[in-house]
């Protein structure tokens, strides 16, 4: 277990696939990268339990339902220059790369990241750099991709500097799954770059109690006393964490680690993705049952990409006034 795993081969030689599926990851493996990490797979107790599932190619993912698409999130229109994306006035995406410590199965960005995908050229860079200094209505430089945590502490120190010089800029944000999947890339180096004058939030990807591991809780710990501010991400999947009882578990873990849900995302409709589908009702059904069952800090926003571009909609439960009821 000390090496990530990226082929079929890795996952049969590791018992993490049985034999007859190989046809199907061979024929899915040079559509969708695979990466397994060694902390990953500490965290896979069983097949086909909520860590593999999230993990582990799935001959499910060859078929592509009709409402499946390309790209759900629409971001090329909001598309100014490569690597910026902004769909607010406040607000803006930087995406340094498309690599990520780990390919998860349901990504919505599935037909873009990789491991070879994306890097900005040093021009490339400059220019969205430019962009940002350029226009000072943005508040928020928000780094995704992509995984940033895969850069190098040198070349994310470097970004996240020339961005905090900028005065107009009041808020640094990263969205990665690293502190969970690859605890290991959060080394001294990583927490010195991400020790920051100004306000820096990290929201961490993560779907499952059963994800968190030691290395986990080392890194988290260490970015909690680096100053940076912990916020949970998370994805509502069918056979991961669709019921109360996950739920209430992913979250509680989140809080005992200082990370505040924030987003608790509808699934995107990428393509291959519909086996992990969880239906609207039934979804404001288990968050109905968790609402004061839990504390209220455990409690995130369950939203909806809107795939004309749009942005993210809020879809409840809400409460009519009146009614005794959330729905
Ligand atoms: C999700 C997203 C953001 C951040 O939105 P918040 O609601 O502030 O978390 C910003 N820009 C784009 C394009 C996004 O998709
Ligand atoms: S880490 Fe994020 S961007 Fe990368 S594969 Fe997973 S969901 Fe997609």
């Amino acid at each position: 277990m000390s090496r990530t795993l990226r082929t079929p081969e890795d996952l049969l030689a590791e018992r993490l696939v049985p034999p007859d599926a190989m046809a199907d990851l061979r024929a899915l493996s040079g559509r969708y990268a695979i990466s397994v990490t060694p902390a990953v797979q500490a965290r896979i107790q069983a097949p086909q339990d909520p860590v593999a599932r999230q993990y582990i190619p799935d001959g499910a993912e060859l078929l592509t339902a009709p409402h499946e698409l390309d790209d759900p999130t629409a971001d090329a229109p909001f598309t100014p220059i490569k690597g910026v994306v902004r769909r607010y006035p406040d607000r803006a995406l930087l995406k340094p790369l498309l690599a990520c410590p780990v390919y998860c199965r349901f990504c919505f960005r599935r037909e873009h990241v990789g491991p070879d995908g994306g890097l900005l050229s040093e021009a490339e860079l400059e220019a969205a750099l430019g962009w940002f200094a350029a226009n000072t209505d943005i508040r928020e430089a928000i780094l995704t991709g992509g995984d940033p945590l895969m850069l190098s502490p040198r070349r994310l120190g470097h970004m996240l500097d020339r961005l905090e010089a900028l005065p107009h800029i009041e808020l640094l944000r990263i969205h990665s799954r690293v502190p969970v999947a690859d605890p290991a890339r959060i080394n001294p180096a990583m927490l010195a770059v991400l020790r920051r004058e100004k306000p820096l939030y990290l929201c961490v990807h993560a779907n499952h109690a059963q994800e968190f591991g030691p290395e986990a809780n080392g890194a988290l710990r260490g970015l909690t006393e680096a100053g940076v501010t912990l916020l949970g991400q998370s994805v509502l999947l069918a056979g991961v964490n669709d019921s109360v009882e996950a739920l209430e578990a992913l979250f509680r873990e989140m809080l005992r680690h200082r990370i505040k849900p924030y987003y608790l995302h509808a699934l995107d409709p990428a393509q291959g993705t519909s086996h992990f589908a969880v239906p609207d009702d039934r979804a404001l059904a288990m968050l109905r049952a968790l609402r004061g069952r839990i504390t209220g800090l455990a409690w995130p926003n369950f939203v909806r990409e809107s795939t004309g571009g749009a942005g993210k909609k809020p879809l409840g439960p809400s409460w009519e006034p009146g009614s005794e009821d959330f729905r």
